[in-house]
């Protein structure tokens, strides 16, 4: 915070050099999923940062901050709908290789029912997605915001990746515990995207603040 009395207008953004005395980074977590993706703490103990290096103007930090996480939201929605088409796929071709009772487990109803289900979800999720793409695309020439665009698109997503990972897992049955499919790994990674980017608890505080917003909404 470069002015604390100015509160969120008192804060500014930094390009920090990694190298400074003071910067100091944790050992990397291990973590439940995204294990391709190291992930650190950073620390900064007095280090000292050369007026140069203001990202933006003073006082724009967390405009910036907020800009960035519109962006980031398209990005976690995408990876959601990315991680649950992998599942889907998956326990679609399983449900017609795996036989049980002498037939293809596709056979039954609720397995179907469960494929459709998913399919439902997921090409929901893959529409909002694309309208939020599309709404930073017009954001970009034609100004106004798209914070709810990102919003809901990143909350769908990440919850639909919950429930189609877990009908994915389930359509392995037994297989779907173990490493010798990929769903155990796509219902550990698709945990992520509820988490950061913003919880979804937070991406419900920022959907309403939208809904009572004095200006309106007009959704579609
Ligand atoms: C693998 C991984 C990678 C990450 N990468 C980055 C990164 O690159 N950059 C970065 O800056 N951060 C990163 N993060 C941090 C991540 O964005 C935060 O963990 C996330 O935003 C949640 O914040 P928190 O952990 O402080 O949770 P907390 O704020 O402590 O929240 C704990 C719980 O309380 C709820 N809660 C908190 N406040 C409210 C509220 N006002 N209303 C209702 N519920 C509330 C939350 O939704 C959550 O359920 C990463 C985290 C992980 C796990």
């Amino acid at each position: 915070m470069t002015d604390p009395a100015q509160k969120t207008r008192g804060i500014s953004a930094f390009i920090v050099d990694a190298e400074s005395p003071g910067f100091d980074r944790s050992r990397h977590q291990v973590k439940l999923g995204v294990n391709a993706s190291g992930t650190v703490e950073i620390f900064l103990t007095d280090v000292r940062v050369p007026a140069a290096n203001l990202l933006g103007k003073e006082g724009d930090g967390f405009k910036i901050a907020m800009s960035t996480l519109d962006g980031g939201r398209i990005g976690i929605a995408a990876q959601a709908v990315g991680i649950a088409t992998e599942a889907f796929e998956a326990a679609l071709s399983y449900s017609k290789a795996r036989r049980a009772f002498g037939k293809p487990i596709s056979d039954f109803q609720v397995i179907r029912f469960y494929l459709a289900d998913m399919a439902t979800e997921l090409d929901a999720a893959r529409l909002l997605t694309r309208r939020a793409a599309a709404a930073k695309d017009r954001v970009k020439t034609e100004g106004g915001r798209y914070g709810f665009e990102a919003a809901v698109a990143k909350l769908f997503a990440a919850e639909m990746a919950q429930r189609v990972t877990t009908k994915a897992l389930q359509i392995h049955g037994g297989y779907g515990y173990t490493k010798e499919y990929p769903v155990e790994r796509n219902f550990r990674d698709a945990r992520i995207t509820e988490i950061y980017e913003g919880t979804s608890e937070i991406h419900r505080v920022i959907i309403a603040r939208e809904i009572f917003r004095d200006a309106g909404l007009a959704i579609g």
